[in-house]
């Protein structure tokens, strides 16, 4: 089974410095799209490799090149951006590409700089993620040393300076817009969309914003091709994909695996099962802005295509457990308390519905809560659904919600029923 993003991975050493990185291969990605293919052919490869972005929307990414605009009247000044602001719960996936081989991104980010006739590049970098910081830091100068950055790149007429900028730690400052706007130097509220930061983005100007692992792929497909890059697939999606599993799971962790592995191969054979004496319940399999999967869906590929249709969304790929010990209720209030904190508050909807939400969870959970209460949650699902927010953190958050709702009805209502939490309040933190 091939790893081309994590085979140069050892948790147990630094990552590689540029020699030894350059000795596995590494920047030749550069000299065969700088030297032998024109920006369009690259984003052209990338489309056909059906690469769909790994940050949770599984857009796919030589498509949203494509908007970027060219010829003699578009803007001289473009940006890319590798979205580094991962903060959605349970995922860690990009952090294991950041700390373990900065060199890979950056080398991802020429090449996609080059496809799209960027010249200047930021990697907007979560706050925590502190040792990540550090190595990206000497790669960046390592690379500039070495002259795959800076002017005339391996001595052809591409030009292009690269800045790491860390966030201050706020989750809306991984949605798109905000993190333009955070960069600008402005309060993170995520824009109205459209345009679309691919025409108009960072001050105006034509922009992609690509998450880490998807920049990770790009010298992969450049160096081996699309239809290399199609078979490493089990679906239609093409490459491999970091997968992750926490929860009660005997070994949680990341695994880079085919795309479109079933859910119960992760759980099962991944992550070990379960611990001893708890059982499987049910999953979200992206994050915590998805729908909870259950038993019935174990057998499902884990891509973008079959999990929306099973009803949830692949997100981001690393999924949370819940067993048969755990409060669905007290789980979801959990993770309402943390959308409704990170709730930039600049719509309505999200701003006061969230809170509202969260309370009435709460109120159920400490066994206070009342039958009505349930048509209620199930009203604020539609309420601060998709379309009835600027971006996607309410509706995002509602999705956890409204599954709970459908698969865990009988907690809830045992709850109000018991005046009590059947599992003593025991949840997931
Ligand atoms: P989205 O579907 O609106 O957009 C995805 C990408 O495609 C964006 O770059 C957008 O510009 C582009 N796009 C979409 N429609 C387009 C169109 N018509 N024309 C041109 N470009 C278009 O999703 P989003 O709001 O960017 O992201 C939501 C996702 O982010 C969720 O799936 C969630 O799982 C994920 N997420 C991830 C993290 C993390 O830490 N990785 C955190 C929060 C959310």
């Amino acid at each position: 089974m091939e790893r081309p993003l994590t085979k140069n991975i050892h948790i147990d050493r630094p990552p590689l410095n540029l020699k030894e990185y350059e000795m596995t291969g590494g920047y030749k990605s550069v000299r065969n799209a700088l030297k032998n293919m024109s920006p369009e052919e690259v984003r052209s490869l990338i489309q056909e490799s059906n690469l769909k972005g790994r940050g949770g929307a599984g857009f796919n990414t030589g498509m949203k090149w494509s908007f970027v605009p060219k010829g003699p009247d578009a803007p001289a000044t473009k940006y890319l951006i590798a979205n580094a602001d991962e903060m959605e719960p349970g995922t860690f996936k990009d952090r294991l590409l950041l700390e373990g081989n900065p060199h890979q991104l950056i080398e991802g980010m020429i090449v996609s700089s080059y496809a799209i006739q960027a010249t200047t590049a930021y990697i907007f970098l979560r706050w925590a993620y502190k040792e990540a910081a550090l190595r990206i830091r000497q790669a960046i100068h390592e690379a500039y040393e070495a002259g795959y950055l800076g002017k005339n790149i391996l001595g052809t007429e591409l030009n292009l300076e690269m800045h790491l900028h860390t966030g201050a730690g706020r989750y809306i400052c991984g949605e798109e817009t905000a993190l333009l706007n955070s960069l600008e130097g402005k309060r993170a509220s995520p824009r109205a969309k459209p345009p679309f930061p691919q025409v108009s983005g960072l001050f105006g100007k034509p922009t992609i914003v690509n998450n880490v692992e998807t920049l990770c792929n790009i010298p992969h497909i450049v160096n081996h091709g699309a239809d290399w890059f199609r078979s490493l697939s089990y679906s239609e999606d093409g490459g491999t994909k970091l997968y992750g599993v926490s929860g009660r799971v005997k070994k949680p962790g990341i695994w880079e695996l085919p795309m479109g592995i079933t859910m119960r191969q992760l759980v099962e054979e991944y992550a070990g099962g379960m611990q001893k004496g708890y059982n499987f319940r049910g999953a979200l399999p992206g994050g915590a802005s998805t729908d909870f999967l259950t038993e019935q869906h174990l057998d499902i590929k884990m891509d973008f295509k079959t999990v929306s249709a099973a009803g949830s969304r692949l997100g981001t790929g690393t999924m949370i457990v819940l067993d048969d010990h755990t409060c669905p209720v007290g789980f979801v209030h959990n993770l309402q308390h943390f959308f409704a904190q990170e709730s930039c508050g600049w719509c309505t909807p999200c701003r006061e519905g969230l809170p509202w939400v969260e309370r009435i969870l709460l109120s159920i959970e400490k066994g206070e809560g009342r039958l009505e209460d349930l048509d209620l949650l199930s009203f604020h699902t539609t309420y601060l659904g998709p379309g009835s927010t600027f971006c996607a953190l309410a509706p995002g958050a509602m999705e956890p919600l409204q599954s709970a709702l459908k698969y865990f009805r009988e907690d809830f209502e045992r709850h109000i029923h018991d005046k009590k939490c059947p599992y003593n309040g025991n949840h997931i933190h």
